[in-house]
């Protein structure tokens, strides 16, 4: 059972963040691969408590990224995530970062407007 008071944002694992991806990763859009809810990496729930640390879902707090430290470096697992839109510092516009994600009833899926 996992202490709820003891998560956070991912605003707190921003330094390991940016030393996996070598850029500041809390305002790049992540799609969760479960729900499909788009957000930026700062929102998901982080639980930094264990051996690794995971990042959950914001909405259905299914893991979208987990990392451990080794001795031999880091690990990484972002088969949750099943998109990350980073923007190239002189790249065009890669569309709308954020779109509502509303649960449909019955179906167990969102669906983007
Ligand atoms: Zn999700």
């Amino acid at each position: 059972m996992i202490d709820e008071r003891l998560v956070l944002d991912a605003n707190a694992v921003a330094g390991d963040l940016e030393e996996l991806f070598g850029i500041d990763l809390t305002a790049v859009v992540h799609r969760c691969a479960h729900c499909g809810n788009l957000g930026p990496m700062a929102t998901l729930l982080a639980y930094v408590h264990g051996p690794g640390t995971v990042l959950r879902c914001s909405v259905c707090t299914d893991v979208v990224l987990r990392y451990v430290r080794t001795p031999w470096g880091m690990r990484l697992d972002v088969r949750g995530a099943a998109e990350l839109r980073l923007k190239l510092p002189a790249g065009p516009d890669l569309g709308p970062t954020i779109r509502p994600v509303i649960p449909t009833p019955g179906s167990g899926r969102p669906v983007e407007e």
